[in-house]
Order: structure tokens, then C-alpha cells, then sequence
């Protein structure tokens, strides 16, 4: 008899996109001459910078003739990605790597889910909140979460709430955690942190033998000088810090899929009997026993972002987006409306009106508005009362959104 994974069976359903669907689907079945405007997908919308194209191209076509032709490449990815990535991701900000730290893969959900894979499953966990769910739910699944208990929090994780109160900066928790996920900048929230307020975090790390899991997704979206793109700006971040990177965002590889982690040499995590064992030797280990590598074409794609045209077309589509955000933010704060993110990251996160719960709001911005956005709640309990909207849309829908709320609101 085969058993499974009871861990899976604690997954409460993930209904959040659906529930909002079946929600859009009603209102445009009762409402079929109203056109409604999507602003809550965290799906990038842009076309592939050309520059990707092309070197796909060309390397499709080497994949055509027996001379150049590619089977299965390093697991760690191809070194032309890996010297890329060095050289314009760190080097050009004074962090140093061998090629051995970083390792190349389908994506930053990938590894930010499977990571626990070299993880004892009694660590304890502390999570910002609201939170990316793939942090919680992986950690469901391998029973190091605990039970989910009534008030809706698992019970070995250490929640840290992000709001208005606190201006969305996590309080470093009083007792030790084992391990610590951050996203900076948040999704959904889309707020950073200074240098100074991530340097406390890798301080929290260093003095309390505890692993933090940076999700640097976002990172290119950063405007601000005093926000890090890395937590390796940080001192002594190498000894306590996994970095996920990832070309989604930044490129438009949401469907092509490719990102990279960060394990470096000096990171160590303890047996049970207190030997310290590197963790780039482990996850290396779990790489090339369940990971073949991303593809040839895909690694190519990827390598042409760093070059000097690559990074201008980046550029131009990360500015588009981010002059979404600020015709969002600027919108929205005319209609009276308190908002948040949207500076360094393509996430607005707006505080409801007069408090109203964010499945309410949701609603009547759907019916009054015609306008879709994600419930703040659905990210986490913290999200109560807030509601999310991306900058990842058209420029004249994100005009046109905000011409409609102001007038519902006015
Ligand atoms: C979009 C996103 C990612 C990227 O995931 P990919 O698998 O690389 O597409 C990672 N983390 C967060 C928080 C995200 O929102």
C-alpha cells in the first residue's frame, strides 16, 4: 500500500485567483456591456526584450547542426550565464563570487520551494506577513510548519506582521527563529527596506545562528539609492544568507523560465550534534540529483539581458512599468486614498477607505469601478483591510483605472 505525504493533506485549497475569477465572471455575466480593467495579475505583460530573441534565435539554430548541437548542459547552469550574472549582478556592486555559488534554474519559485529539500524539518520558520504563499505552503508540505491552527497561523511559524503601523518594516522577532524568509522588494506590498533595516536582519542572523531565504525578484524595479539590491551589500550576509534571483520580472521570463540562487561557499548550517556542514555542498547535491539543468536556448536568452543593449531594453520595459506605478500611486492618492509601495517595486498596496474589510472593497471597486484587484487578505492575515494592485498592465488601462475610481469615489 502506497501512503502519502499526510503534510499535504493540511493544505487548506489555494481559492484566492479562483474566488476572485468566479467574482469578475459574475459581475461580466450580469454586466456584459461594462469592459473591466485587470489590475490584479502579477504576470508581466510586455513582449521578450529583442535582444533575448535574437540570441534564442541563433542558438535554436545551433541546436540544428550536429557541429553545435547541445544535450544536457551543467545542472548548475552554463558558465557564460554564471560569468554574466558575477560580473553584472555583483561585481558591479562590489560582491565577489566563484562560479561554484550560483547556480542557475527554471525560476525563483523552483528553488524557493525546494530549498527545505537540505532542511531539517523541526526548524522553525519565520515569515513576514503578508507573504508570497510559496514560502508557507512548501514548508506545509515537508511537516515543518506545524498544524494550522483556528486563528488561521500554523503553529511553528513565527509571523511578522507588515502594515501602516509598523510602515511595513518586520519587528526582529524576540526568540530565535532557525530560519527567516524575506522578500525585498515585497510582493505584495511592494514596500523595501534601507540598507540600515536589512543590515539589523543579517545582524538578528549572525548572532542567532539563524538562515535567512532573500527573494530578490524584484530587484531590478529598485529607483532609490538607500535600498540594496542584494543582501550581500550587506556585511557578513554571506554567512548567514540563500539569495533568489530571478529573470521573470525583470525580463519577461515569466514563460520562458529562469533565475538563479546564491549559496555561498562560507554558509554553513549545523548537524544535530553540532558539525557544521556547508550548504552550497548540499544544495549542489540536491541539484544534480533532481535538477538537469535549464535549457541551452533559455540560458542564452538570459545572457543577452547583460549585455550593454540588453540592459537598455530592460531598462525601457522596467520604466514602463514603473511609470504605471507612479500614474497609480498619484491616482489614487487624489481620490484621497492611502497608498503604499509602488516606488521600488510594481506593486501598489492600498489601505481600504474607512476600513472596510478587502474582500468588500474588492467588490464594490469591481461593481462601482469596473476595476480587479487582489484582496489584501489573501496573502495573509496582516493583509486585512488592504487590497493589491500591479503596475504590470497596459499604461492607458492604468490611466483609465484611475479616472474611474476617482470618479466613483469623489
Ligand atoms: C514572481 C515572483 C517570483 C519569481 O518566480 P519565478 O518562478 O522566477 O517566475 C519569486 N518570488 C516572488 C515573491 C514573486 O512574486
Amino acid at each position: 500500500m502506497a501512503l502519502v505525504n499526510e503534510h499535504f493533506l493540511k493544505l487548506p485549497g489555494s481559492y484566492l485567483f479562483s474566488d476572485i475569477g468566479k467574482k469578475v465572471n459574475t459581475f461580466k455575466i450580469t454586466h456584459p456591456k461594462q469592459d473591466v480593467i485587470s489590475l490584479g495579475i502579477g504576470d508581466v505583460t510586455r513582449p521578450l526584450p529583442s535582444v533575448c530573441i535574437e540570441a534564442m534565435h541563433k542558438a535554436v539554430e545551433e541546436m540544428a547542426n550536429e557541429n553545435t548541437f547541445r544535450g544536457y548542459g551543467p545542472e548548475q547552469g552554463y558558465d557564460f550565464l554564471i560569468d554574466a550574472i558575477i560580473k553584472h549582478d555583483y561585481v558591479s556592486r562590489g560582491i565577489h563570487f566563484t562560479s561554484t555559488e550560483v547556480f542557475v534554474n527554471d525560476g525563483a519559485k523552483s528553488d524557493t520551494g525546494n530549498i527545505g529539500d537540505i532542511l531539517r524539518h523541526d526548524n522553525s520558520v519565520g515569515v513576514t506577513d503578508p507573504i508570497y504563499p510559496v514560502y508557507i505552503d512548501s514548508n506545509v508540505m515537508s511537516g515543518r510548519a506545524g498544524i494550522l491552527e483556528a486563528n488561521g497561523q500554523w503553529s511553528n511559524v513565527t509571523y511578522m506582521p507588515c502594515n501602516a503601523e509598523n510602515n511595513f518594516i518586520p519587528d526582529i522577532p524576540n526568540k530565535r527563529v532557525d530560519i527567516v524568509y524575506l522578500c525585498y522588494p515585497n510582493n505584495p506590498t511592494g514596500t523595501t527596506l534601507t540598507k540600515p533595516q536589512l543590515k539589523k536582519w543579517v545582524d538578528y542572523a549572525l548572532a542567532n545562528d539563524t538562515l535567512i531565504l532573500f527573494d530578490a525578484a524584484y530587484e531590478a524595479f529598485i529607483q532609490e539609492e538607500n535600498v540594496p539590491h542584494s543582501i550581500y551589500e550587506i556585511k557578513g550576509a554571506k554567512k548567514c544568507a540563500i539569495e533568489f534571483r530571478s529573470f521573470s520580472k525583470t525580463a519577461g521570463f515569466t514563460g520562458v523560465r529562469c533565475g538563479y540562487t546564491i549559496v555561498p561557499k562560507e554558509l554553513t548550517a549545523a548537524t544535530l550534534t553540532g558539525e557544521r556542514v556547508p550548504l552550497n555542498r548540499l544544495w549542489n547535491r540536491r541539484q544534480c540529483t533532481k535538477f538537469n539543468g535549464t535549457s541551452y536556448i533559455t540560458q542564452r536568452g538570459a545572457e543577452a539581458i547583460y549585455t550593454s543593449e540588453g540592459k537598455k531594453q530592460i531598462k525601457e520595459t522596467i520604466d514602463y512599468y514603473m511609470d504605471n506605478a507612479k500614474t497609480m500611486k498619484k491616482g489614487l492618492e487624489s481620490a484621497g486614498i492611502k497608498v503604499y509601495g509602488g516606488v521600488n517595486a510594481p506593486y501598489i498596496w492600498l489601505k481600504t477607505p474607512g476600513d472596510i474589510g478587502s474582500w468588500r472593497f474588492f467588490e464594490q471597486m469591481l461593481y462601482e469601478a469596473n476595476v480587479v484587484g487582489t484582496p489584501g487578505v489573501g496573502f495573509g492575515p496582516s493583509g486585512e483591510g488592504y487590497l493589491r494592485l500591479t503596475a504590470f498592465g497596459k499604461a492607458e488601462d492604468c490611466v483609465e483605472a484611475m479616472r474611474r475610481i476617482k470618479s466613483w469615489l469623489a
